[in-house]
């Protein structure tokens, strides 16, 4: 057996993490390593006898770093995701340091608490009902996952039906009613619960991707009263940022007696800010609200939290029984009556900490930034010919098209997707800054995301540049190809 030197392995850990946030802005925005290499580099022989710590950790390091996503640069913009910011990150070592198990509160007292906590500033962030309950998840599809595992729960049961003993099978029909643009991972997550692609309701959006209400309306007024139903809509879209309207959702939902849930895995964060808490208007009015820690946040991955009204519904949907996870009179909250784990890391420990650190204005100051810099970016970028933006930004997204007029035939299908990758790949290349692409309402964009907490106007000022010179060799290399089609 290896003698190991616990001080000086975690020392030497903290030393490589330390060069690595370190050098944040200096190195790759992208994987610079091919799959081959990754390889190579992970998949090396499993020794009979264990490696020391020290060369464990070294090892580790040096077969990691060529593969990994900038995405705590300021200068990403990739997807939508956050930063890991480094208070986070701190309370993240402690709480692997700790090694507690979340799952009730006598195996993990401060834990449980910790989460009480948070709980109740989160409540208090994002202006819902104070008597919501709050699961710490993996992140934005499993507090759906949960969300509507609840709902599921609590229109069954107000069709006299019990989910516990009689099951989903000859259970009343749910009718769900979700958005034509929902995220991929609510439709996985109502998969999950049973719900068949085919017995959703989808209803249909406008430019923006937002629920298109009175088709809604028309579809709801089909249900009769012994129907239960649950109604989906989003808090920030993916591509545009848009909000479904809560407010009219929340009337349709109530006359209907179904049950309303929110996917607002980064948008719902808008509550936090005095301006733009008006786009958020009537969402305080849903039964059940999905969001993320590890987006807007900055939460390190993984963290989301599962928020939902019925406190009832939700430790009813969620837990599990046994004589050894019993409680005594005064223990605080059992973690696992609010998500399907038992065992798990004590999420709320981070939450916490970020949460202390940001402070209430802090957090709707992060926002006000961001959805600024995606405004000056809109701005500047739609002077430039032939570049588009196509979406309303009124939150932190911008959705981009490039359009060169020249309709060579292979261009025409997808709406100049072509050109649009051209300049996402370039770039890329470039690799002063990092977006990614999306398709959305016919188009190929370039997806700009501003959600790093470290992202300000001067690193916008780079994007520009970076956009502006990509498009420009795009077009001399495209017209050089048309002038070739041409003679050709
Ligand atoms: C990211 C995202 C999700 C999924 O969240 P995860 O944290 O990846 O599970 C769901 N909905 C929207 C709108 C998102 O942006």
């Amino acid at each position: 057996m290896h003698t190991t030197n616990h001080e000086s392995i975690l020392a030497d850990a903290l030393e490589l993490a330390q060069s690595y946030r370190n050098s944040k802005n200096a190195r790759a925005l992208k994987p610079t390593a091919s799959t081959a290499e990754l390889r190579a580099g992970f998949d090396i022989e499993l020794p009979v006898q264990g490696r020391p710590a020290k060369q464990v950790i070294k090892l580790l390091d040096k077969a990691a770093k060529p593969g990994l996503q900038g995405n705590s640069n300021a200068n990403f913009y990739g997807w939508v995701m956050g930063a890991s910011s480094e208070v986070g990150i701190a309370a993240d070592i402690l709480t692997s340091a700790w090694g507690q198990n979340a799952g009730i509160y006598q195996t993990a007292p401060s834990a449980a608490i910790a989460e009480e906590a948070a709980s109740r500033w989160l409540l208090e962030l994002l202006d819902l009902p104070r008597e919501s309950t709050i699961g710490f998840t993996t992140g934005a599809t499993m507090a759906s996952f949960i969300s509507l595992a609840a709902a599921r729960y609590e229109v069954l049961r107000r069709q006299g039906w019990s989910l516990h003993e009689d099951g989903l099978i000859g259970a009343p029909s749910i009718k769900v009613f979700v958005s034509a643009e929902a995220h991929a991972s609510v439709l996985a997550v109502l998969q999950y619960l049973g719900f068949g692609s085919r017995n959703l309701i989808r209803i249909p959006t406008d430019a923006q991707g937002r629920i298109h209400i009175a088709t809604l309306a028309t579809e709801m007024s089909l249900l009769d009263a012994n129907t239960p139903a649950i109604v989906i809509a989003q808090a920030g879209h993916i591509n545009s940022g848009a909000f479904d309207d809560a407010d009219k959702i929340a009337d349709l939902a109530q006359q209907h007696n179904a049950w309303f849930h929110i996917d607002g895995a980064f948008g719902l964060w808008a509550r936090s800010s005095s301006n733009y808490k008006a786009l958020t208007t009537g969402i305080d009015r849903a039964d059940s609200w999905a969001v993320d820690g590890h987006k807007w946040l900055q939460v390190p991955y993984d963290s989301g939290y599962a928020i939902v009204r019925n406190g009832t519904a939700h430790r009813h949907a969620m837990s599990i029984s046994a004589s050894y996870l019993n409680r005594n009179e005064d223990d605080g909250r059992n973690p696992s009556e609010y998500g399907p784990e038992l065992s798990r890391r004590a999420r709320g420990f981070t939450t916490w900490a970020v949460l202390q650190s940001l402070g209430s204005e802090g957090v709707g100051n992060m926002i006000d930034r961001h959805c600024a810099c995606a405004k000056q970016l809109a701005k500047k970028i739609t002077s430039i010919k032939g570049v588009n933006v196509l979406n309303d930004v009124d939150l932190n997204q911008v959705a981009i098209t490039f359009d060169d007029g020249y309709n060579l035939p292979s261009y025409e299908k997808s709406k100049n997707a072509d050109a649009t990758n051209a300049v996402i790949d370039h770039i890329q290349q470039q690799n002063q800054c990092f977006v990614s692409g999306a398709d959305w309402q016919g188009y190929r964009i370039m997806r700009v995301s501003v959600i790093s907490d470290q992202t300000g106007p001067e690193n916008i000022e780079q994007l520009v540049n970076a956009i502006r010179q990509a498009w420009s060799a795009v077009l001399s290399q495209r017209a050089e190809h048309m002038a070739l089609a041409k003679c050709g």
